[in-house]
């Protein structure tokens, strides 16, 4: 018998006198316990805003990044353990993959993107400085700072792992503490893996504390700094979003719920066609895995009226090869539901779809042999979705799927859109115009549209994966909320402050050069000096180089480019942007390089790239430019070089600005 422990204020803390008894998926004995245990809930969240937040707020964002990363990676050693422990949820080897490796690749992607994507940091900057004064002396910046309390996750049974990971790396990245509590039916994985945590050493005390069994007073104690998220039932969700303390304190509350999920198959996806076998192979997929206890998964397969029986012989074909059972066993396709009690919710909700629809395939029956939580694919059939409302509205959360036909595009969206707010639907199409049209009445009805065929196929990551990069979430019945998403989801955890002042205020701020800030031209050129001797505001102004007519031509003939507006005197005048032939904007780039390159071998390695490039003022033959060149923000990048991006300003002979580019050079420490 296995307690499941809590880790509270930096120990471990055993299951009370009381405790929830925890059964196997599989032999439906009692395998672990969990909760009872009497957790000083205020007292958790003090030390999570004072010793983890604390703490992470010390270090910037590719600090938690790299952290976020080496948790990964001692994860990812000893995710064995995690599949081991997995089996008796009723995963099999295949759902482990996407629980545990999921949760893994997820903190992965969010390690990367934080220190490709934020700072090297305190502030994540969002968006441009706004000029609000005509001078430039005083503008705005909206700029991110972490919230200074404790984030609180609740997750549901399914995703033990996963839904950890994918919650905590935002978390952390943002500079959050969190409180996890897991569902707990399968708590005694999730605390495998905090423990895997812990042990690693690379988490800040307090940074992760972990609550088994339930939550006791904790909401009594949230404070407006202070974020709650939950992933369950569209009933819990409701009854935690309303409660007293979370609506006066102002809690931001973040729900991912239920979601009646459709998958539609396009009407030019004829039998015979490639998107007729995908839909198959991926409503099959999204029917079977995890025995349908995943969030994403289809519960309404809409196809033309004319396939509805072609589909049906499909789909009861393919589901026949499914095997169901004991999920360590290889050979199974399929494993059980969580429990028993599991397993009679899905019962009962499958009875009531019954009473709209047939049950054309899997009967529930021939699994009474099992001990354990164990369905078979059930599938259903609705020939009157218009009259139809439970098939609608009710989620049977394990292998049951609805199929339903439609007669047109606007009647395929509606009866999307009957789910009232959905996580994601799927279209298999090949047909672009039926994909926009849907899109255009079912988009604000779901949090993710994804439409595959036979040109995506072999790239396409499955209806069900909520990506890293991609949101994660809905509106009305699904919650609501949204993850993931890239940094999107980070920003959840940090405040927005639109900060106004002059750009010397708001580039001591941010820790970027702002326009109009002070510079310092009075060093050696910033070329010849180290990345870490560059200082943000250094500045080089260049002499000037007068552009002749001879250049232009010379340019002209060299590169290919005898655009008009550079060749032909008449024409370019005709123009309503040009006073007669001008430079090619790519030569200005040019002599704007040569002005402010330094030749000699030095600390500047490459050039990669020029960023929001901006053409303002055309230059004629006669005129002339010069450069000033400016340190705007710095990023350590490996152990020897780091990028420096350089604010590049194009001025001509009466100085007003002829071009403006971010430059980005990698430079040796
Ligand atoms: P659930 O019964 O609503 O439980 C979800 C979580 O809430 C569990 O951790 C549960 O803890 C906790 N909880 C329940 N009552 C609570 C209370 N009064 N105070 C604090 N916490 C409380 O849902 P579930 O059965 O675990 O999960 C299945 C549901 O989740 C399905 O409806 C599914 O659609 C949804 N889901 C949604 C997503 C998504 O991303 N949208 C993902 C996965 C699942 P205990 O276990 O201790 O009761």
């Amino acid at each position: 018998m296995r307690p499941v422990h809590s880790f509270a204020l930096g120990a471990w803390v055993a299951p009370g006198p009381d405790p929830r008894e925890i059964e196997s998926a599989i032999t439906g004995e009692v395998i672990a316990r969990a909760g009872g245990s009497a957790l000083d809930m205020a007292a958790m969240r003090d030390f999570a805003v004072a010793r983890g937040g604390a703490a992470l707020r010390t270090m910037g964002f590719h600090d938690r990044a790299r952290m976020i990363k080496a948790v990964a990676l001692h994860l990812r050693e000893r995710r064995a353990l995690l599949y081991d422990l997995s089996f008796d949820t009723g995963a099999t080897a295949k759902d482990h993959l996407i629980d545990v490796d999921g949760g893994i690749g997820t903190m992965l992607v969010y390690a990367s993107k934080g220190r490709r994507e934020m700072p090297d940091g305190l502030v994540y900057l969002d968006g441009d400085p706004e000029m609000l004064g005509q001078s430039g002396q005083f503008q705005g910046q909206h700029i991110c700072t972490p919230k200074q309390g404790v984030a609180v996750h609740i997750n549901a049974y399914n995703f033990p792992v996963w839904g950890m990971l994918e919650k905590l790396a935002p978390t952390w990245l943002a500079g959050m503490p969190a409180i996890v509590k897991p569902a707990t039916s399968t708590s005694y994985v999730t605390e495998a893996c905090v423990r895997l945590i812990h042990e690693s050493g690379l988490v800040p005390e307090g940074a992760l504390q972990l609550v088994t069994g339930g939550v006791s007073d904790l909401f009594d104690h949230l404070r407006g700094q202070d974020v709650v998220t939950f992933t369950g039932s569209a009933a819990t969700g409701l009854q935690l979003r309303s409660h007293a303390s979370l609506l006066s304190n102002t809690v931001p509350f973040t729900a991912e719920q239920d979601s009646l999920n459709a998958s539609v198959l396009g009407p030019d996806a004829i039998p015979g066609t490639p998107e007729f076998d995908l839909f198959v192979k991926e409503v099959v997929r999204e029917i079977t895995v995890k025995a349908g206890q995943k969030c994403t998964a289809v519960r309404r397969i809409m196809v033309p009226e004319v396939s509805m029986d072609p589909m049906q012989d499909a789909l009861t074909k393919a589901l026949t090869g499914i095997t169901v059972g004991d999920p360590r066993d290889p050979a199974m396709r399929m494993g059980a539901l969580v429990s028993a009690a599991q397993k009679q919710d899905v019962l009962r909700a499958a009875d009531r779809i019954g009473q709209e629809a047939e049950r054309v395939f899997g009967d529930p029956d021939t699994m009474a042999g099992l001990r354990g939580a164990f369905l078979p694919p059930m599938l259903y059939r609705c020939d009157a979705p218009d009259d139809a409302d439970v098939v609608h509205q009710t989620e049977a959360f394990g292998p049951v799927s609805t199929l339903i036909p439609y007669r047109d595009t606007g009647h395929a969206a509606y009866l999307m859109n009957r789910g009232g707010g959905a996580l994601v639907a799927s279209v298999i199409t090949h047909d672009a115009s039926f994909a926009r049209d849907i899109t255009m009445v079912a988009g604000a009805f779901h949090g993710r549209l994804y439409f595959n065929n036979r040109d995506s196929m072999a790239d396409a990551t499955g209806h069900g994966a909520p990506l890293p990069h991609m949101v994660h979430g809905g509106p009305g019945r699904a919650g609501g909320g949204e993850e993931l998403g890239g940094i999107r989801a980070v920003l959840h955890y940090m405040q927005r402050t639109a900060v106004q002042g002059s750009p010397d205020i708001l580039s001591a701020i941010t820790g970027a050069h702002v326009t109009g800030a002070s510079t310092d031209s009075g060093k050696r050129h910033p070329f010849t000096r180290a990345f870490d001797d560059l200082a943000i505001g250094d500045t080089l102004v260049t002499p000037a180089r007068q552009v002749t007519l001879k250049d232009i031509e010379t340019f002209a003939v060299f590169t290919g480019d005898t655009f008009y507006a550079h060749m032909d005197e008449e024409a370019a005048a005709a123009n309503p942007f040009f006073p007669g032939r001008v430079a090619h904007g790519y030569l200005l780039l040019s002599f704007a390089a040569g002005l402010f390159v330094q030749p000699d071998p030095g600390p500047v390695l490459a050039n990669t790239g020029l960023d929001n490039l901006r053409f303002m003022t055309p230059v004629s033959p006669g005129d002339s430019i010069y450069v000033h060149l400016t340190v705007k923000a710095k990023r350590r990048r490996t152990e020897t070089y780091g990028e420096v991006r350089w604010q590049v300003t194009l001025y001509n002979q009466d100085d007003t600005q002829v071009a403006e580019y971010d430059l980005l050079t990698m430079n040796a420490y």
